[in-house]
């Protein structure tokens, strides 16, 4: 890989909106993060095989992130509603569905959880919160002991709430997935405004574009997501502040676009270049 920036992707084994493996390799992109595969297919098995692929191609694994099933990413109350350890009726039985994906993740070689942890209650003084933080807590502690650690994907909450919520967690192996699309998508915020404050915190990123809602209804509908560059992030800006911040890890590009597998490779293709270009000219 090279050594500042190596391009990645986002890709799916079975589940999940990433682009499949062939594509991967095709495009010769070096480094991945892959959203872990549901029930039968996260065994032992699965990630040897998996692993395999991905040697005889070249290709790391960045971090490998949980999904639950039951989650619905249909409209922004539905995502708040079924995503993450947030809904409190599955937390205790998601928490645990998050050591095997843990586990898979370490038969995959990776030292790295990703997590969607949904829309963390804003009232830090609420039952809810305080039994997030505490499940948070003993799967991080459970996590340090195989020398892993957890990144959280940005979008959900403001940059502010969400380091409100990493300190008072208070663990040295959570992180941040920073995403700077989802900030838009999501209507939480700027997304180099929101990249500058949680900055300390970012050790993998997602290069992920989209236009906003219109005004009045950010926050409760989407914005749109779209091919890198051709949204509202501005991309050099984003990798500008990247730079800035001291970021030198992969660049794993993100395309929402799985019900088109065609267009996706498309857009994929077309992102790895920009990035390419950009990663040139900023680090010449
Ligand atoms: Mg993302």
């Amino acid at each position: 890989m090279t050594d500042v920036w190596p391009i990645g992707v986002f890709t799916s084994i079975n589940a999940g909106f990433g682009v499949h493996l062939d594509v991967v390799s095709e495009l010769k992109i070096p480094s991945i993060q892959i959203h872990s595969p549901h029930g039968e297919q996260r065994n032992s098995d699965h990630a040897k095989k998996f692993l395999a692929q991905c040697a005889d191609s070249g290709i790391t694994i960045t971090v490998v992130f949980c999904g639950f099933d039951g989650e619905s990413y249909a409209d922004i109350p539905t995502t708040a509603k079924t995503v993450g350890l947030v809904p409190e009726d599955t937390r205790q039985q998601r928490a645990a569905d998050a050591r095997l994906t843990a586990q898979f993740a370490r038969d995959l070689g990776c030292d790295t959880l990703g997590m969607h942890i949904g829309f963390v209650p804003q009232d830090r003084q609420s039952a809810s919160y305080k039994d997030l933080i505490e499940v948070t807590r003993s799967l991080l502690d459970e996590l340090a002991e195989h020398g892993q650690k957890m990144h959280l994907e940005t979008g959900q909450e403001t940059a502010e709430h969400l380091l409100e919520f990493l300190h008072d967690v208070d663990r040295d192996n959570l992180f941040i997935n920073f995403d700077p699309a989802n900030m838009i998508l999501y209507g939480t915020g700027d997304p180099i405004d929101a990249l500058r404050k949680v900055g300390a915190y970012v050790r993998s990123v997602h290069c992920k574009d989209a236009l906003w809602a219109p005004e009045g209804q950010r926050g409760s509908s989407w914005g749109r997501e779209v091919a890198l560059g051709q949204g509202d992030v501005n991309i050099r800006k984003y990798l500008e502040t990247l730079k800035e911040l001291g970021y030198t890890g992969p660049l794993t590009i993100e395309r929402e676009l799985s019900q088109d597998p065609a267009q996706q490779k498309i857009d994929v293709g077309q992102a790895v270049t920009l990035l390419e270009n950009l990663r040139s000219e900023l680090w010449p």
